[in-house]
């Protein structure tokens, strides 16, 4: 495929947090255009570490700004019981699942289980060394650190395990929603659109990382949101 024909694919950030994730300054109501601007024909408004009804209502608001032709996909990020991040596309759940349980959920609810950044630098987070029930790793996420060996490490993760690829911005400001996205071969309308591209692994991830300048200014914009409880 000729570049030109690759940049005019179809692009959805799948990894955002608006105020309701509670360390982000994303109005709800801005992301759409945003998104629109930033050349995106679809975005998944995750929200993470709150209970179900706090990232239901993020995505409600976020599609109640959207036009149509914005694919808005609700769900959470939770850190399950194995401490793996995993992004639940199509449906919400809590922190502390059991990963089975959840891959039993996603079934349960026709949705979609991403791994998210399984390679960027953290004390905290595990990474794989076996095959996870997940549909799909997100092997770039703009704020993986470093960015390019963690998104190489994901890539090899998903080939050893022939896994979907995905990519997201992680935005906590609108300055970097859209620097990583999903390229879709069709175009996704629907939540089952982007399910079926993701089961037959037709997606992939791509993007550039979020300066450190931007990553920093976002931690102080978020501040006041830190503050607040929702
Ligand atoms: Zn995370
Ligand atoms: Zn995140």
């Amino acid at each position: 495929m000729r570049k030109s024909d690759q940049n005019s694919l179809p692009r959805i950030d799948l990894h955002i947090h608006t105020i309701h994730s509670g360390d982000s300054s994303l109005r709800p109501n801005v992301v759409p255009r945003i998104a629109i601007q930033r050349g995106l024909s679809g975005i998944a408004i995750v929200t993470h570490h709150k209970p179900s009804h706090v990232a239901r209502s993020a995505f409600r608001e976020v599609a109640n700004a959207a036009p149509e032709n914005l694919l808005v996909v609700g769900g959470s990020e939770v850190r399950v019981r194995e401490g793996f991040h995993i992004l639940t596309l199509g449906f919400f759940a809590e922190d502390g699942i059991p990963l089975l349980q959840l891959s039993e959920l996603a079934k349960a609810e026709s949705g979609i289980l991403v791994l998210a950044h399984p390679f960027t630098l953290s004390l905290r987070l595990p990474k794989p060394t076996s095959k996870l029930p997940v549909h799909a790793v997100e092997t770039h996420n703009a704020k993986s650190i470093p960015f390019r060996r963690s998104s190489a490490l994901a890539q090899e993760y998903a080939n050893r395990y022939q896994l979907a690829t995905t990519g997201g911005s992680d935005a906590h400001s609108p300055y970097s929603i859209g620097n990583c996205y999903t390229v879709t071969d069709t175009l996704c309308e629907t939540l089952d659109d982007l399910i079926d591209a993701i089961a037959k692994k037709r997606t992939r991830g791509s993007g550039k990382p979020t300066p450190i300048p931007v990553r920093f200014g976002e931690i102080i914009l978020s501040l006041p949101y830190r503050l607040r409880r929702f």
